[in-house]
């Protein structure tokens, strides 16, 4: 086991107020790909705006395409590893929680149950106009059954994903949970992310800035590299494993 990782494990078992931070790259390996990895979904989607989903119906109808794509991917999704050593922390009281960019809910199904969701969730489908909220399993099924775009059946809004899209800001009382927890850790755990995109990418940042030690695990460089203590490129799976190992004292 390296140096490193013995480090990293130490730090984490010192520290009382430690957080991770997930993106995409952590669900890779339960077969949900990332968006922007070469042969991702923006490899050969758009991205639709919010703006275009609330003014066209063409818009919506493509909205719908690309989530019932993506859908499958989620359903069939199980936790991974490192879903499961994040949750195993947090029951141990060594993690106060996960802030996470996914929108695939395997933290909650690994067991976590201290989850900021940046990204909201696409297991859940929400009406813009009355709030309601549905599973999307039956709905994302009919879609594509159908190729309809479904109305709210309580009053005929317009429905998306409960996820935040672009041109969409982000849900402001997670964000400011996020950021106390960023500015409150002394251990700041950051995988699976290309911390590229503002204002979740800079919660590594304000941690680090409140003096938390920060540690940062992911295929590709990051622009957060220069200021973490440590960064280890690598598969998250590999990397979460043999770190458990050594919090474990094997
Ligand atoms: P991103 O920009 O954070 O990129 C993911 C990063 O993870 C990349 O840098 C990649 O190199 C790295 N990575 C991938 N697999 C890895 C592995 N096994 N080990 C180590 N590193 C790995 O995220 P994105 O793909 O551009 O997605 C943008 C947004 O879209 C997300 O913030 C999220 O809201 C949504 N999204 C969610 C999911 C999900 O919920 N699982 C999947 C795709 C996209």
């Amino acid at each position: 086991m390296s140096t490193e990782i013995r480090e990293i494990a130490r730090a984490l078992l010192g520290s009382h107020r430690a957080v991770a931070f997930t993106g995409a790259g952590i669900s890779t390996e339960s077969g949900i790909p990332d968006f922007r990895s070469p042969g991702g979904v923006w490899a050969t989607n758009q991205p639709v705006y919010y703006d275009d989903f609330l003014t066209s119906a063409d818009a919506r109808k493509e909205y719908w395409r690309q989530k019932t794509l993506s859908h499958r991917d989620f359903a069939n999704a199980s936790p991974n590893v490192a879903h499961r050593v994040l949750a195993s922390w947090e029951r141990d009281g060594r993690l106060r929680g996960v802030i996470t960019q996914n929108i695939d809910e395997l933290h909650q199904l690994a067991g976590s149950e201290n989850v900021l969701e940046l990204h909201g969730t696409a297991r859940a489908i929400g009406c813009l106009q009355c709030e309601a909220r549905f599973d999307a399993d039956e709905m994302v099924e009919e879609f594509g059954r159908t190729g309809v775009v479904p109305d709210c059946p309580h009053c005929q809004g317009l429905l998306k994903h409960a996820t935040i899209s672009f041109g969409q800001s982000l849900p402001y009382d997670v964000m400011q949970r996020a950021v106390k927890w960023a500015q409150e850790a002394d251990f700041f755990l950051a995988m699976g992310s290309s911390l590229v995109v503002t204002p979740a990418a800079e919660l590594p940042a304000m941690a680090k800035r409140s003096g938390a030690t920060l540690v940062i695990i992911n295929r590709d460089s990051t622009p957060l590299d220069s200021i973490a203590d440590f960064v280890l490129n690598g598969e998250i799976g590999e990397i979460m494993t043999s770190i458990e190992e050594s919090v474990r004292g094997g």
